[in-house]
């Protein structure tokens, strides 16, 4: 997870790359008048023709400021993702293919007892590819993304916050196909909120399981029409991630009817991934060296192993002092294995055996492997 506050996405922008550190363009610019106040004035922008457009397909009691803000710090055509940028995770993939990929793009063909589930649960230790994922299925699913994060929804705007949440499930109908992507739903969702959490929290959380229940009712009826009721509930599906899956209460849990797994990868996962890090780089690893650092880098996620190479490629920098400042690139050593050696000094893995077993157990439980 390397985002805060939310993002909304359209997956069908170009470029391969995932970037998670470059800030998003907006592709909808809310205009600053109200929506009422905007006329066809010739000052108006596309932004707020498009904002315009966008607010008459949503729904009756949808609060057209909450709507403005979800679109406004939500961002569009983010990073994109594709499969292929994500190494390992097959059964996840697959599962995502299966339950959201291929109805989104086939809904005719998934009906009845081939009806999608509504939500999807990924957990597992960080920085190991669950927020990765469910980008790369808002672009092979060619669909919205609303990429939020619990905690911002509960926290961020004050006592706004149920208006928020309607205003993001409606948006998600109108601009259907959606996903809606929660991360840290276990703040979302925890039995803690329920609790003595202060008054936005508890009351987000409702708002969020009062809307969530909405759609999966009419999903299963299909008995909203896009003309009708501004969107299509049948193509807006909940995407969760957490760290924290023991937080979630009980209730919220089992309406995620699925629960997949994201473990740490495993060696030829890591192989793979350490391979394709070195693969733009001048390196001189051998596949030896490659073998040996995989054997070692047991127990690191995918970003654990993404800041060792990052780190060891600095190697070549750090050895040259102030020289780097004007040293032609030619000459800038490639980065060796006794770059990583060092870097393993300081790069650790983030989840300890103990924490490994929590996730292992709760997998078991109440978790899906594929
Ligand atoms: P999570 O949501 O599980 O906490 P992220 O998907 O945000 O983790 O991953 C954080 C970063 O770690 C990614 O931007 C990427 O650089 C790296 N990473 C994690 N898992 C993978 C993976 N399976 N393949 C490639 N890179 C990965």
């Amino acid at each position: 997870t390397q985002r805060s506050g939310a993002n909304l996405a359209r997956g069908t922008a170009a470029g391969r790359k995932p970037k998670a550190a470059v800030p998003p363009k907006p592709r909808v610019t809310p205009p600053s008048s109200d929506q009422d106040s905007a006329g066809d004035s010739a000052s108006e922008t596309e932004g707020d023709k498009s904002f315009r457009d966008i607010i008459k397909k949503l729904p009756k009691g949808i609060d057209v400021n909450a709507a403005r803000q979800i679109l406004n710090d939500i961002v569009v055509r983010g990073d994109v993702v594709h499969w292929d940028d994500i190494a390992g995770l097959e059964p996840a993939k697959k599962a995502l293919k299966e339950a959201v990929v291929y109805p989104f793009l086939r809904p005719d063909l998934f009906m009845g007892l081939r009806e999608p589930a509504r939500g999807m649960l990924l957990f597992g230790p960080p920085g190991t590819g669950k927020t990765m994922l469910a980008r790369a299925v808002a672009t092979e699913s060619k669909s919205t993304f609303f990429s939020v994060s619990a905690s911002s929804l509960t926290s961020k705007w004050h006592g706004e916050s149920e208006k928020l949440v309607r205003a993001l499930f409606g948006l998600a109908k109108a601009l259907a196909p959606s996903i809606i992507f929660v991360d840290e739903i276990d703040s979302l969702l925890s039995t803690r909120s329920s609790g003595s959490e202060h008054e936005a929290s508890r009351r987000s959380k409702t708002e969020f399981l009062i809307q969530w229940s909405d759609l999966q009712r009419a999903a299963a009826g299909r008995e909203q029409d896009t003309r009708k009721d501004g969107g299509d509930p049948s193509r807006v599906l909940v995407l969760a991630a957490t760290n924290l899956p023991w937080d979630i209460d009980e209730a919220a849990r089992r309406r995620f009817v699925r629960r997949q797994y994201i473990p740490l990868p495993e060696n030829h996962v890591r192989g793979q991934q350490i391979r394709r890090l070195l693969s733009h780089q001048k390196h001189e690893m051998t596949d030896e060296d490659i073998e040996v650092l995989v054997r070692v880098t047991e127990g690191f996620s995918g970003s654990d192993i993404t800041a060792l190479a990052k780190d060891a490629a600095m190697g070549p920098l750090r050895n040259l002092g102030e020289a780097l400042l004007h040293t032609p690139m030619d000459q800038i050593r490639p980065i060796r294995f006794e770059d990583f050696e060092a870097s393993l000094f300081t790069i650790r893995p983030s989840v300890g055996k103990e924490g490994l077993k929590r996730y292992e157990d709760w997998a078991k439980e109440y978790g899906e492997r594929g």
